[in-house]
């Protein structure tokens, strides 16, 4: 008999949860060639017809799940899938292969799948490249159903579950908004991957890097996830059951406690006002930045509408009325949308662009948008309809800025396309705020420069930290040099911070420091002004600087500035900090 495991891993997102197992591999298995006999052809083309019967079904289920309880737009993206499986274009297609050449439907798929691609990469038109990413997802569920291996579900048959997970990409994580996964873990991933990030904004708690997940946790019964000390643990007895239950029900009331706070300003023991703001990934987080309290939207991730949009790109009607969705959200207050953060090893990598030996250094960002135009041009020109109707106030933020130029650029496109939509008769604002994302080494250097082209900067830690220690911020194996207090990365934020001041233009932190309690006193005493964070993270940070001075956060940033290791600046931040943080309650672990 084998008692409770606990399995280590990184903890990404606070809170306990408690539940059954959903487990999903996404890892996909090899796929071998075997002739068959031409007696067994029929009972191939019948293993496929059932195969892609089951994903069917599956997808349609989903679709309505989904569209039941967050709404149509998520519920088609699964309803699209669904239609593309039942399409005969594929389907006849691999019946051919396996009639005229006997072999198996795994085969047969795979190889009618590698020559669509082929077909795809010469296409130039990106919306016809945008369904290559939906036809891989529609493929590898049939391939999936076709080795007997359950296609990856995200839901729960209504009791609490918690997601058990090889590898989770974003255009997967997206599915954990419809609410019926209360906690995750996986294996790769790292404190800022995207995945990571969508937990957080949802927040639920989570644990990444966690190895051999699968092989231990995959068929237990029961599950606990604990993110705040990054533990999952495997089937764990009554008693320690309870202990949970009861961690899981005080966190619950901590943060209705906090949430006392949400109507409360930001401002420190001496009077110092901070602006708290809100990072959006999808526009129906929308209410819980209301409920937070958030004073505008720091960031949204405009990308993500690629993902609400799929098979299709979001047209500029489609992107107009999200842009103005989130401007009508804070009628008098910044709304800041970042233009399309695309590559890398973003969304749509594979659809915007070859494949790209190192592409986070690759064509992504700005850089990518800058190549495409077109597809630029509409995000743009539908920012700009958006603030034209709503009369909000719209900032318009540029990711990836290394050189000036970039900035520039953008800011020409858009007077441009101000020029245009107002002779087609369009409302559009005087002029809108164009901001740099300062996320690149390079662009914290010579931020004099830029704070010439842009009206506000926005920086970028998660990339800042990526970029400046040259360690990837999704990769669990180097998840212990990521480190944000690295002297390094804090004296870039200095000099971000007091360039943009000189230069008299607002500077915002949207990257995960921001909602990092042992982070607050430095940001505060290096004159940060606003910080944008996931909703759940707000009522916390807002405690935290209201119980701050401005002098002694002005003291404590200077003595972490001068410290020469991540490792001793986070032990001095936690030893200045114990005290308040064990006032407030709030639970660090480093
Ligand atoms: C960042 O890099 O800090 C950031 C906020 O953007 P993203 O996490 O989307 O790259
Ligand atoms: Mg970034």
């Amino acid at each position: 008999m084998t008692g409770p495991r606990t399995l280590v891993g990184l903890g990404v997102s606070p809170g306990i949860a408690i539940g059954s197992t959903v487990v999903v591999e996404n890892r996909p298995l090899p796929v071998m060639r075997v002739q068959i006999p031409e007696e067994q052809v029929d009972n191939e083309l019948a293993r496929l017809q059932d195969a892609c019967g089951r994903a069917s079904e599956h997808l349609g289920r989903l679709a309505g799940e989904a569209t039941a309880r967050v709404g149509h737009e998520y519920g088609s993206i699964f309803e699209a899938h669904r239609l593309m499986l039942e399409d005969p274009t594929l389907l006849d297609e691999v019946k051919r292969v396996i009639r005229k050449e006997r072999v198996n439907a795994e085969w047969a798929l795979e190889e009618v799948i590698r020559k669509l691609l082929t077909q795809f990469n010469k296409l130039s038109d990106v919306y016809l490249r945008e369904r290559q990413t939906d036809l891989l997802d529609v493929a590898a569920q049939l391939q999936r159903e076709l080795q007997g291996r359950a296609t990856p579900r995200i839901e729960s048959d209504g009791a609490p579950a918690v997601l058990i997970a090889d590898d989770i990409p974003p255009s997967q994580a997206i599915q954990l908004s419809a609410g019926m996964i209360c906690g995750f873990a996986s294996e790769t991933g790292g404190t800022t991957s995207h995945t990571t990030i969508i937990a957080k904004s949802l927040g639920i708690p989570a644990v990444v890097g966690v190895h051999n997940l699968i092989d231990v946790a995959g068929r237990a019964s029961t599950v606990i996830i604990d993110g705040f000390e990054g533990h999952v643990i495997v089937d764990p007895d009554p008693a320690l059951l309870q202990v949970y239950r009861l961690r899981a029900e005080e966190h619950r009331l901590r943060q209705q406690d906090l949430l006392g706070v949400v109507s409360l300003p930001a401002v420190t023991q001496d009077g110092r006002r901070v602006r708290l703001m809100a990072n959006i990934d999808l526009v129906h987080e929308l209410a819980a930045a209301r409920t937070g309290g958030a004073e505008g939207i720091g960031l949204f991730r405009s990308e993500f509408l690629f993902l609400e949009a799929s098979p299709n790109l979001p047209d500029e009607d489609q992107q107009a009325a999200a842009y103005s969705k989130l401007l009508e959200a804070f009628p008098d207050r910044p709304v800041t949308v970042r233009t399309f953060d695309l590559g890398g090893k973003k969304l749509a990598r594979e659809l915007l662009g070859s494949p790209e030996a190192n592409p986070v250094l690759g064509l992504r960002g700005v850089r990518l948008c800058l190549q495409k135009p077109d597809f630029f041009r509409t995000q743009l020109r539908a920012l700009l309809r958006a603030a034209g109707q709503t009369g909000g106030q719209l900032r318009i933020m540029v990711p990836l800025v290394g050189n000036v130029e970039e900035i520039r650029t953008v800011r020409v496109l858009l007077d441009r396309l101000a020029v245009e939509l107002a002779a087609e008769g369009h409302s559009v604002p005087p002029r809108v705020a164009v901001g740099a994302m300062i996320e690149v080494p390079a662009a914290a250097m010579i931020a004099e420069h830029i704070a010439k082209q842009a009206d506000f900067f926005a920086i970028g830690t998660n990339d800042l930290t990526q970029y400046t220690l040259a360690v990837d911020r999704a990769n669990e194996q180097v998840a212990d040099l990521y480190r944000p207090f690295h002297p390094a990365v804090l004296r870039l934020l200095e000099r971000i911070i007091s360039t943009g001041r000189a230069a008299r233009i607002p500077v915002s932190l949207c990257g995960e420091m921001a909602a990092d309690p042992l982070a607050v006193p430095i940001l505060v005493g290096l004159g940060l002004e606003e910080f944008s964070m996931h909703a759940p993270a707000l009522p916390v940070i807002r405690s935290l600087i209201r119980a701050l001075s401005y002098r002694d956060a002005h003291r404590i940033a200077t003595r972490a500035l001068s410290l020469s290791t991540a490792k001793a600046v986070e032990e001095y931040l936690l030893e200045q900090l114990s005290g308040l943080l064990a006032h407030l309650k709030v639970r660090i672990r480093l």
